[in-house]
């Protein structure tokens, strides 16, 4: 899913758990319960149209513009007073962004450390979609648009719990 819906999980999180720690534990496997969902996002880019630098590439693009949408949605939150940070908060959220920037790190420089992590992650992300577990959709995985909309309605169940929780 998208870091931002990652993100709005993770300080939902962090604003019930004043634990950092346990805050960060239950960020980073709240990441991966949330990408057990199908969610679309592996139709994002046709990876047989592009070369592996270019999708390298691609794949930083990506990320930086959802690294600016949790930036911008901190900044609401905390501009508008509706959270106020707290170390629960921000361990929460780093916890629950944590996994696909590891998962990036490992896509691009290969080191032997995270491939658990990389293989953990893969599996909770493909399970129900990937063309070898057909299960969905006979396989092709979900359209992006109907993920699209997965994705919006768990953000805003996050969104709707951190104002109102
Ligand atoms: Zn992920």
């Amino acid at each position: 899913m998208f870091l931002t819906v990652h993100a709005a999980s993770g300080i939902f999180i962090g604003s019930q758990v004043s634990a950092p720690w346990l805050a960060f534990i239950l960020g980073f496997v709240s990441h991966w319960l949330l990408d057990f969902i199908p969610h679309g996002d592996e139709k994002v880019i046709d990876r047989s149209k592009f070369s592996e630098s270019r999708l390298k590439k691609m794949l930083f693009y990506v990320a930086a513009a959802d690294t600016l949408g949790i930036i911008i949605l901190f900044y609401f939150l905390i501009s508008t007073e509706t959270i106020v940070l707290t170390s629960g908060i921000l361990w929460g959220m780093l916890g629950a962004v944590a996994p696909d920037y590891l998962w990036g790190l490992h896509k691009i420089t290969r080191i032997r450390v995270l491939k658990p992590l990389h293989k953990i992650h893969n599996w909770f992300h493909l399970k129900l979609t990937n063309p070898r577990y057909p299960r969905l959709n006979r396989g092709r995985g979900l359209p992006f648009k109907l993920g699209s909309l997965i994705q919006l309605a768990a953000f805003i169940a996050f969104f709707l719990l951190i104002i109102y929780l």
